[in-house]
């Protein structure tokens, strides 16, 4: 993961494109419950730091998984195509969900 390494951080997410055409947001998170990821099907306990991945699909509609960091950096980063930093604060959850409201052809550019 090449040029990625501590990201998602506070500030800085990361968004590329699944071979689907999904845009997937990568944001860094603590965790509320237990949760299980879906990269090595492990545990990842309450308070951890680690990955939300948020899908926002192609025809529209939104998804998420808790990722742990290394499996994002060792499985799903390199899975991904023009992964580039955005602003945290683009990767809000508000903000897209309401991106997935829209078909991506009809959205505008972020
Ligand atoms: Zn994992």
């Amino acid at each position: 993961m090449s040029g990625f390494e501590g990201l998602p951080d506070t500030r800085t997410s990361l968004v590329g494109i699944t071979d689907e055409g999904d845009e997937a947001w990568l944001i860094r998170s603590i965790s509320q419950k237990l949760y299980r990821c879906p990269g090595c099907h492990g545990e990842i306990m309450i308070g951890a730091e680690h990955v939300v991945v948020q899908y926002v699909k192609r025809i529209g509609g939104t998804e998420h998984h808790h990722w742990h960091r290394r499996c994002v950096e060792e499985i799903l980063v390199g899975e991904l195509r023009r992964v580039r930093r955005v602003s945290a604060n683009e990767s809000q959850r508000g903000k897209l969900e309401s991106r997935g409201r829209r078909p991506a052809g009809r959205r505008r550019r972020s």
